[in-house]
C-alpha cells in the first residue's frame, strides 16, 4: 500500500477499506508516515467527507491507537460525559458528583479550554492542589474507591487523536463533521463506560453555529457508539449564550458550589441543564425508569447536600483544598474589580457567548494560544441575564481582572456584547432536542 495513493483516493471521492484506515492511522501514529501525508489526506476528508463505515473504522483504528481504560464489572452501568465546548459551561463540576452521590460510577476524562471556551481542567486547576494528571490506575481506582473522577486524558489514551488534532489545528481541517464525531467519540469509547452521554452546543459560543450541524454531529455520534455496542445520548442545548451567571475558572468553581448547595441565585438555564444531564445519566444507568424520575433524585440529592459532599470528597480524593468550595472560607480574589452598567432601560436580548468568552480569554481567563497561562481569578460575573428587565445605571455585570487596563478594556467587550432593546427576546427553547434516547 503507497500512501500517495490513498490520497489520490479519498480525493477522488472513493471509499477506503478498513485495511486502508488502519494503514495510515497506524502508520501515523507510529511515526512512519509523515505529518504532511497525513495533512493532505485529512484535507481530502475535509473536502469529501467520509461513509459511515469509513467514520466507524477511524474511530475504531483511533482507539487501538493506545491503552483503553478497564471499568471491570462497573463499565455496563457507567455513564461518561462530554461536553462539546462552550463559554461558561460548568456543567461536568455538577453533573459528575449528582451522578456519583447516586450511586452512579463515573470516569471523566476532561480537556483544557483553547480559545474562547473554557475546559474543565482549568476551572479545577483554580482549587489549590487538585491533581488532574492521574495514571489509569489511579482513575480506575478512584472510580471504584469514591464513585468518580476527573481527570486528564492520559497520554497513552488515543494517541492518534492527539497527534491528528495537532495537525487539523494547524492545516484547517479541524471542521470536519466525521473527523470531529470519531476524534470526540475513540476518546470516549477508549474511556470505557457503556454509557455515554453528550451535550452538544448549538450558537454563537459553540463549535456549532447551527442546529442542523449541531443535529449531524450528534446523529453521527450517537451510530458511532451504536456501531461499537454503547449506549450514546447527545442532548442539544444552547450556547448563544453564556451558560450560567460566570465565566471564568474559579468563578465557574464558585457557581457550581451555590448550585449544589440549593443557593438560591442558580440561573436557571444551568439549572435546567444539570438536573436534565443527570437525569438522564441516572436512566442511562438504570438507576431510574424516566427522566423525569432521574431529575427528581438529582434534585434531592442536592437537597440533602449529598451532591456537594460528593464534589468535596473528589476533590480531596485528587489532592485538592476541599475547603476553597466552603463560601465561608475567605477565598482569593482578583486584583480589580469593574461593574458594567446598563447604557439603558430595557429588555436584556440579548448576550454574545462568542463575544463574552473572547471578552474573558482576554482577561486571562483563557489561552489564545496552548502556552498561555490563566489567571484562575480573572473573569465574568454576569449579574442578568437573556430576557431579565434592566434600567439604566443597573449593573449588569462585574469584571475581574489582573489589571486595570484589562478591567477597563472588558467593560468596552461587554457593552459591545449585550443588546438592550424595547421588546422582550421571544421565547426560545433553552433545550432544542434528545438525540438517542430509546
Ligand atoms: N473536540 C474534539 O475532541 N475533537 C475535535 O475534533 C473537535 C472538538
Amino acid at each position: 500500500m503507497r500512501v500517495v495513493d490513498l490520497i489520490t483516493k479519498k480525493r477522488t471521492g472513493q471509499e477506503h477499506s478498513k485495511e486502508e484506515i488502519d494503514f495510515l492511522v497506524g502508520g501515523f501514529t507510529r511515526g512512519a508516515i509523515p505529518d504532511y501525508q497525513i495533512s493532505s489526506w485529512l484535507m481530502a476528508i475535509m473536502w469529501r467527507g467520509l461513509t459511515d463505515d469509513e467514520m466507524f473504522v477511524l474511530t475504531e483504528a483511533m482507539v487501538s491507537s493506545g491503552d483503553v481504560l478497564d471499568l471491570g464489572d462497573m463499565a455496563a452501568t457507567a455513564v461518561d460525559k462530554h461536553s462539546t465546548g462552550g463559554v461558561g459551561d460548568k456543567t461536568t463540576l455538577a453533573v459528575v458528583p449528582i451522578l456519583a452521590a447516586g450511586g452512579v460510577h463515573v470516569a471523566k476524562m476532561s480537556g483544557r479550554g483553547l480559545g474562547n471556551t473554557g475546559g474543565t481542567l482549568d476551572k479545577l486547576d483554580s482549587i489549590p492542589g487538585f491533581r488532574t494528571g492521574l495514571t489509569i490506575d489511579e482513575i480506575v481506582g478512584q472510580v471504584r474507591s469514591v464513585g468518580a473522577c476527573i481527570a486528564a486524558q492520559t497520554d497513552t489514551l488515543v494517541p492518534a487523536d492527539r497527534k491528528m488534532y495537532a495537525l487539523r489545528d494547524v492545516t484547517s481541517t479541524v471542521e470536519s463533521l466525521p473527523l470531529i464525531a470519531a476524534s470526540i467519540m475513540s476518546k470516549k469509547l477508549a474511556g470505557g463506560s457503556h454509557n455515554i452521554l453528550l451535550d452538544v452546543k448549538v450558537g454563537r459560543g459553540a463549535f456549532m453555529k447551527t442546529l442542523e450541524d449541531a443535529r449531524s454531529l450528534a446523529d453521527a455520534m450517537v451510530r458511532i457508539g451504536k456501531a461499537q455496542g454503547r449506549h450514546v445520548v447527545a442532548v442539544l442545548s444552547d450556547m448563544d449564550t453564556p451558560l450560567g451567571y460566570n465565566v471564568g475558572n474559579l468563578l465557574e468553581v464558585r457557581e457550581v458550589v451555590a448550585l449544589l448547595q440549593g443557593n438560591a441565585w442558580a440561573e436557571p438555564h444551568l439549572r435546567e441543564l444539570v438536573l436534565r444531564l443527570s437525569g438522564i445519566g441516572f436512566l442511562m444507568s438504570g438507576r431510574c425508569e424516566t427522566v423525569a424520575d432521574g431529575e427528581a433524585l438529582a434534585e434531592k440529592l442536592i437537597k440533602s447536600n449529598a451532591a456537594f459532599e460528593k464534589l468535596s470528597e473528589i476533590v480531596t480524593a485528587q489532592g485538592g483544598d476541599a475547603s476553597c468550595l466552603d463560601q465561608t472560607v475567605k477565598q482569593p480574589v482578583c486584583r480589580y474589580k469593574l461593574d458594567v452598567h446598563a447604557p439603558d432601560s430595557g429588555y436584556l436580548y440579548s448576550l454574545n457567548a462568542e463575544a463574552i468568552g473572547a471578552a474573558a480569554m482576554r482577561l486571562g481567563a483563557g489561552r489564545a494560544t496552548k502556552d498561555d497561562t490563566i489567571d484562575p481569578t480573572a473573569g465574568i460575573m454576569l449579574r442578568h441575564t437573556q430576557g431579565d428587565m434592566v434600567v439604566q445605571g443597573n449593573i449588569v455585570a462585574t469584571v475581574c481582572a489582573p489589571s486595570e487596563a484589562q478591567a477597563r478594556e472588558a467593560c468596552l467587550d461587554i457593552l459591545e456584547a449585550i443588546e438592550i432593546r424595547q421588546a422582550a427576546p421571544a421565547a426560545s427553547p433553552f433545550i432544542y432536542e434528545t438525540i438517542g434516547l430509546d
